[in-house]
């Protein structure tokens, strides 16, 4: 038996076997705060512009080993060089130790929240923005000071991550590529570590309480995507047997890809697209190996978290250019910024929401920064010219909501009109169904639409009431919760009475549990992870659209959770037993 075996939250399946990487990230507790004797101002001086120049190096290295294509990470290194060879900056810190004779850490931390305090009180978001990268600079300072070395320490060969949390800040920090699985202690099936790691097709766990000091840096573990748990220093025999649980999940995969090119069409000719939703520009590339037939969502705030300032017109416009006529004639929806909430992190952080879940997020956070906003509306309308773009809104809960949108959209037409660029006029533009007041009022809304996306991952959040980054209530993150359900297929009538198409993006839509009831209800369009595209088409093609309504007739007789859970199961482990044994469904929480 291993020496520990935890059990947490599966997310995304796989098995890793290796050594656990621990990231952290806070130096501050050991960081020396004292006052220090006018004889030694020199020294301190001395010592904290060492630390600036170490720190400036360790950047140059960072900078050194990022791929050429990836400018944006090398323009934030830039800024952040630049940022530590301002006089200003030093002048800010050190007149602590002159006049304060405060030790350098303790100076730093002064000399920051004094910078941070300008910034604050000034209206402009893009200043608001530079506070976390001066927050994220002094702990690099810090760092080196008290000889802790770089704030992250190289991940030298394949590593299993291990976090308290994964924010998308952090995404941006790390090397992914040398990750073989994530473990955190902080998340839920649809919080950005499970999205990414499935992105990725690599196993995570999480949920585990304290698992950043249950695990030791460097031991031997292995993570099991599918059951959620962690055999920490296995034995060998142990190890035997998740090897060849390894290789046999990789035959599947590999069998699986084979067949990636079939369509996803019942058994009783109902065709339902499968679509990829992806983060990144780069992800396009595994959209496309694992035959998407779209993009069906592209989340693009990822790509503003990305870069060390707000992208301009230009920069967006080639990104969006460059994948629509990659895609092309395959759609891609475009989905506006949807900043706030668990999304962007750092970069945004300092709007101080108490609840920021249901704060200043996506259209309310573009309706309130209205230049953003159609900054990125402008890009999108000139990119949709290269091939078949649409248009999407983020959290529209309203009527008025949507018009104030598309309000913005013809104020960005008629200044690209003025500027005489050339531009697609008539772009198709449609809305997430995310929120419950959206689906209670979706008649209105389709009225003003040309397609509607359901977004589960949120729709449930609000729904339940069940916060989607947070472990405590995972369990209670139930997609077939009746009122879910009822959502969904009140939605699907409503689209298809007014004629307008609806597709799904929410993780829902990757569930073979979810999917029978889905195809019961008409969805067209199952946008999912691009690794999981081969395998949702599988799944449909296994099953009939009659089987499917009638499943979803049962199930909407019933008022009991358990007891449609129970339902779904019976019959999905009697339909497609051997796809199950590689899955994770929202049903093993
Ligand atoms: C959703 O809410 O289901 C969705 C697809 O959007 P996101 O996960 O980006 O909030
Ligand atoms: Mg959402």
């Amino acid at each position: 038996m291993a020496k520990k075996i935890l059990q947490g939250i599966p997310v995304s399946v796989g098995v890793a076997i290796g050594h656990a990487y621990i990231l952290t990230r806070d130096h501050f507790c050991l960081a020396p705060i004292q006052n220090i004797s006018e004889e030694l101002v020199e020294q301190e001086i001395k010592r904290l512009e060492d630390a600036f120049e170490l720190t400036i190096s360790n950047l140059k290295e960072l900078k050194a080993k990022i791929p050429e294509e990836q400018t944006e990470y090398s323009s934030i290194i830039d800024t952040q060089i630049m940022m530590l060879q301002d006089p200003k900056l030093k002048h800010a810190i050190t007149k602590y130790i002159k006049d304060m004779k405060l030790n350098a850490e303790w100076a730093v931390e002064k000399g920051i929240g004094d910078i941070e305090k300008t910034f604050n009180g000034i209206e402009d978001e893009f200043f608001k923005t530079r506070i976390s990268e001066f927050k994220l600079l002094s702990r690099k300072v810090i760092g080196n000071l008290i000889g802790a070395g770089e704030e992250l320490k190289p991940i030298k060969s394949r590593v299993i991550l291990v976090a308290h949390e994964l924010t998308p800040a952090d995404t941006v920090e790390l090397d992914v590529s040398k990750i073989m699985a994530f473990v955190t202690a902080q998340g839920g099936k649809t919080s950005h570590v499970s999205i990414v790691a499935r992105t990725l097709g690599i196993p995570a766990i999480v949920g585990i309480e304290d698992v950043e000091n249950q695990i030791l840096d460097d031991e031997f573990i292995i993570v099991d995507g599918f059951t959620g748990r962690i055999l920490i220093e296995p034995e060998e025999e142990e190890i035997y047997e998740y090897t060849e649980r390894q290789i046999s999940f990789e035959q599947y995969k590999r069998e699986l890809f084979q067949q990636s090119g079939l369509p996803g069409k019942t058994k009783d000719g109902f065709h339902v697209k499968v679509m990829a939703n992806i983060e990144l520009f780069e992800e396009v590339s595994s959209a496309l190996d694992y035959a998407a037939e779209g993009i069906g969502l592209y989340r693009t705030e990822y790509s503003y978290l990305y870069r060390s300032r707000l992208p301009g017109e230009d920069e967006l416009y080639e990104e969006y250019r460059d994948l629509v006529s990659i895609m092309s004639p395959k759609p891609v929806v475009i989905r506006t910024l949807d900043a706030g909430g668990d999304k962007i992190g750092k970069g945004f952080e300092k709007l101080e929401e108490a609840n920021p879940a249901m704060g200043l997020r996506a259209i309310r956070f573009c309706l309130k920064f209205k230049k953003i906003f159609k900054t990125q509306l402008k890009a999108i309308l000139r990119a949709a010219e290269a091939g078949n773009a649409l248009l999407m809104f983020p959290m529209i809960s309203g009527l008025e909501e949507l018009r104030d949108a598309k309000r913005v959209l013809e104020e960005a037409k008629n200044e690209l009109e003025k500027e005489g660029k050339s531009y697609k006029r008539d772009i198709p533009v449609g809305i997430m169904i995310e929120l419950p007041s959206a689906v209670l009022v979706a008649e209105d809304l389709a009225k003003e639409v040309d397609f509607f996306s359901i977004g589960t991952n949120d729709l449930i959040q609000y729904s339940l009431g069940i916060d989607r980054t947070n472990k405590y209530v995972s369990h209670l993150f139930q997609p077939l919760h009746p009122a879910i359900i009822k959502s969904i297929k009140h939605t699907v009538d409503v689209a298809k009475r007014a004629g307008i198409y609806v597709s799904m993006c929410g993780e829902m839509a990757g569930d073979p549990f979810c999917i029978p009831l889905l195809i019961g209800m008409g969805v067209d369009i199952l946008s999912t992870t691009p690794h999981s595209v081969p395998g949702v088409k599988r799944v449909i093609r296994m099953l009939s659209k009659k089987e499917c309504e009638d499943l979803l007739n049962k199930i909407l007789q019933n008022s009991s959770v358990k007891e449609n859970n129970r339902i779904v199961k019976e019959k999905v482990f009697d339909k497609i037993p051997e796809e199950l044994t590689f899955y994770t469904s929202f049903f093993d929480n």
